[in-house]
């Protein structure tokens, strides 16, 4: 991942959202508990972070324009801009504070450390917790903790949560500070489903919708920042990355490739289960679900996995809708034209379902090869 916007005139997309955010910050009324909604990829983190440097930047620049309007900036070069933008590679510091984690001498240790990234004393961002990605009541114990406390060297404190995925202790727990939240807190709560929040949460909190770029723009953005991408690769990634124009410029399509080739297997074995040939064959689906191990590594790629198959279950019912031109794997239409002949929307249903269980299942943390056979089985007895 590249480093933050030099400038909110950089960020893409979503302008009209920014230039409220930005509004609200020099007039010294930006509500102190925000949920920045979106799909991922849409530039949430990016956003929040270019937000917490607005507030805390020393410098403290406006933009004005000729309607009177003050649009707050930030400098990007001072003590406070540069710490907090040393958080840009989410991930990473994600890694990091994992890693120090596990070198932690005592088990307890171990288990008793939630995972936190402090590039600045003022500015805390709370990732979910591995392995089951959630926000833990640990965390936000911190949070609290923190909240009661003055800002040491910057005008606010700020907290960043960067997915709505809470354990239900942590969500009740948070709940508490947004009631009465101090003068000199702001919490930014990231949501790709703002839905999948306590609405007690929800209606404290002032939401802010940063929307899916049209494909066309993405397209653009694609020609101007990755030429060395061929045209008609360009094409195709501007539709798959639904809208985000972070995931299109980071986006690794042989990667996703290989990954679909797999989901494909998925959906060829079930059409040639439906379409009545004798003895269905399912050599090929368990040969390919056995390479999927447990662990890190087989975590992931089961994911990415996951995530072809939804979106070439999404890609088939566009078909049945009449809605071709909606397609995102526009390379395989012959193929999904084909497979949609075939399976019904009741099966297409059902495997949705089935991809969310397997989805959650690992989000538990679950042996993933023995739920993804699971899956495959039930796929296939159909
Ligand atoms: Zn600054």
């Amino acid at each position: 991942m590249p480093a933050l916007p030099a400038t909110f005139n950089d960020f893409l997309g979503n302008s009209a959202a920014v230039e409220h955010l930005r509004t609200a910050i020099a007039a010294g009324r930006l509500p102190h508990s925000l949920i920045l909604a979106g799909p991922s990829g849409a530039g949430k983190y990016t956003l929040a972070l270019m937000l917490a440097m607005a507030i805390e930047c020393e410098r403290q620049p406006r933009d004005l324009w000729s309607n009177g309007q003050s649009l707050a900036s930030f400098c990007g070069v001072c003590h406070n801009c540069t710490r907090i933008a040393s958080a840009a590679n989410l991930e990473e510091e994600v890694d990091k504070a994992v890693a120090i984690r596990e070198e932690l001498k005592t088990e307890a240790d171990r288990k008793d450390t939630r995972v936190l990234i402090q590039p600045h004393p003022d500015v805390l961002i709370i990732p979910p917790d591995p392995p089951q990605l959630l926000i833990k009541l640990g965390q936000i114990r911190t949070l609290i903790q923190r909240a009661h406390y003055l800002p040491n060297e910057a005008p606010k404190r700020i907290f960043i949560l960067t997915a709505s995925s809470f354990m239900k202790e942590a969500a009740n727990s948070l709940l508490k500070v947004l009631e009465e939240p101090p003068d000199t807190v702001n919490v930014i709560l990231l949501a790709e489903n703002p839905g999948e929040l306590l609405p007690t949460i929800r209606s404290r909190c002032a939401t802010v919708r940063l929307g899916a770029l049209p494909v066309e723009e993405i397209e653009m953005l694609l020609a101007d920042r990755r030429p060395d991408v061929p045209q008609q690769q360009r094409t195709l990634i501007a539709r798959l990355a639904q809208g985000a124009a972070g995931k299109a410029l980071g986006f690794d399509l042989a990667a996703y490739t290989a990954a679909r080739a797999d989901a494909l297997i998925f959906l060829r074995n079930a059409a040639a289960t439906s379409s009545g040939n004798a003895e269905p064959d399912h050599t090929a689906l368990f040969k390919m679900t056995e390479t999927y191990r447990a662990g890190a590594e087989g975590q992931q790629k089961t994911s990415a996995l996951l995530r072809t198959l939804s979106l070439l279950l999404e890609d088939l019912l566009l078909l049945g809708a009449g809605t071709p031109e909606l397609l995102r794997n526009t390379d395989l239409r012959p193929e999904l034209e084909r497979l949609n002949t075939i399976l019904n929307f009741a099966w297409i249903e059902n495997a949705s379902r089935g991809v969310d269980q397997v989805q959650s299942g690992l989000r538990r943390n679950l042996l993933r090869s023995l739920s993804l056979d699971a899956f495959a089985g039930q796929l296939a007895s159909r």
